[in-house]
């Protein structure tokens, strides 16, 4: 582990208040993009950003229209232009405010309290965009150089919080100006502040509904019950198949592309501090844990995939009885997927699975809404994350551990479009209170962000040459 450079220490330093007047000023236009009534506020966020950027050095600034809420594209190009390039993901606008009489102070009035920056936006991800720029500064002003070691790309989004719905499409349109070697994403968080991490991975998502069709009516079921297929016995039997008595899911195929975790990943999970009883309160007081054998719950969650069903429904669901042979039959499934396994395929194979395990007289009908979310997944012995996990350790002066998420977001189109590796360079917490009220970030972590972020480009233009 390297010790940290002082130059880059002292400036960080140095540059504290001002830093922090300058991400109060940003703080206090309520960007809300999922409220109609915001969207000029969206606005003025990302025409506040484009001055600040132009402020800080940032060569090329544009304010990135899409049909919905704007984006903020900034570029510092490095010197030598044979570098590689990195691009920085992070977004703009925030979440809705309400209940607002949880909050303890006004949520676009920012207050410090203590080592803490307490508004909307202050984690989530205002704040954590806002590192990078001072770290860039640390950087340069420590090395004397008058442009960066790689050619830093800034793409600051305005519609994260409402669900990214024109992004994919502005990735595309826009994907000369925005290739990368590797994209550092600074929108999530660390296991704890003492415990350093990166998320190295995101799982993927396919969804299907299967309906399951039998007479053309219901029917009496002491005239044809025992006699005639049952669409609904025939779904029960169908999703109890899904999965065997060991927990896995039975679909043919299933596991065969999955980039199986290695002993290495297993290790620094296991370091994870981790209390499955206050997790199993954080899963709504479930009573046990379970899942795939030869499993760790991390490991369940974070880089195994699943099988859920979601609902099921059919015949007579409400009050009294109703003595019948239903006519049809639902089911709501989802499959969480991860590294190595493609959407297409797995919803191949279920379609191809479900027609071979319904029962003679029993017709079957699959439909899978869209084409999923591909899992995203940076391997943790790979050029990028190394670089990476050096600028941290370097920055906290400790091992830093990994970490992957379960769910996905937006990530997953940069990776998939842009074709990069992606990192995940990121000092939230989980108890920052991100979409609640009295949100708040630390503000030692996000001079550590800095600090880190500083580190980042010397360490990417030698791991990605
Ligand atoms: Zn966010």
């Amino acid at each position: 582990m390297n010790e940290p450079d002082q130059r880059i220490v002292q400036y960080i330093e140095a540059g504290r208040d001002r830093f922090i007047a300058d991400l109060k000023e940003w703080l206090a236009i309520p960007s809300v993009s999922g409220d109609p009534a915001y969207a000029t506020e969206v606005r003025r966020s990302a025409g506040w950003l484009t001055e600040y950027l132009r402020g800080q050095g940032f060569p090329t600034v544009e304010i990135w229209d899409t049909p919905g809420l704007p984006a903020v594209y900034a570029e510092w190009p490095a010197a030598d232009p044979s570098a590689p390039a990195v691009l920085v993901y992070g977004h703009h606008d925030v979440q809705p405010v309400e209940p607002l009489d949880e909050w303890d102070t006004a949520p676009f009035e920012p207050v410090e309290d203590g080592d803490r920056l307490i508004g909307r936006g202050a984690s989530d991800d205002k704040g954590q965009v806002l590192f990078h720029t001072l770290g860039i500064r640390a950087a340069l002003a420590a090395s004397g150089a008058g442009a960066p070691p790689v050619t830093v790309k800034l793409l600051v989004e305005g519609e994260e919080e409402s669900g990214s719905v024109h992004f994919a499409d502005l990735l595309r349109d826009r994907r000369d100006r925005l290739r990368c070697d590797a994209v550092v994403i600074s929108d999530t968080t660390m296991w704890a502040a003492d415990v350093p991490s990166m998320c190295t991975g995101m799982r993927g998502l396919t969804e299907a509904e299967v309906t399951l069709r039998g007479p053309s009516s219901d029917l009496h079921s002491g005239s044809f019950g025992g006699a005639v297929p049952n669409p609904l016995h025939a779904m029960a039997a169908l999703m109890a198949a899904l999965h065997d008595a060991d927990g896995r899911v039975t679909l043919p195929g299933f596991y065969d592309d999955v980039v199986p975790l290695t002993d290495e990943e297993r290790a620094l999970f296991a370091k994870l501090p981790f209390d499955e009883d206050e997790w199993l309160r954080t899963a709504g007081g479930s009573r046990a844990a379970y899942g795939e054998k030869g499993h760790t719950t991390l490991e369940r969650v974070w880089a195994r995939p699943t099988a859920e069903i979601n609902g099921m429904w059919g015949g007579h669901t409400g009050p009294g009885g109703k003595t019948i042979v239903p006519r049809e039959a639902h089911a709501k499934i989802s499959f969480r997927l991860v590294a190595g396994q493609e959407p297409a395929k797995v919803q191949q194979a279920f379609r191809d699975w479900v027609a071979a395990n319904t029962p003679h007289g029993v017709e079957a009908e699959v439909h899978i809404p869209g084409g999923g979310v591909r899992p995203c997944f940076s391997p943790i012995d790979s050029p990028a994350v190394k670089a990476a996990r050096r600028a941290m350790e370097r920055a906290f002066g400790r091992e830093v551990l990994f970490t992957r998420e379960g769910g996905s977001g937006p990530e997953a189109d940069l990776a998939d479009v842009l074709d990069a590796p992606l990192i995940f360079v990121a000092v939230g917490l989980d108890d920052d209170r991100i979409h609640a009220p009295n949100e708040k970030v630390e503000i030692p972590l996000l001079l550590k962000g800095a600090e880190a972020a500083a580190y980042l480009w010397e360490e990417l233009a030698t791991a990605l040459r």
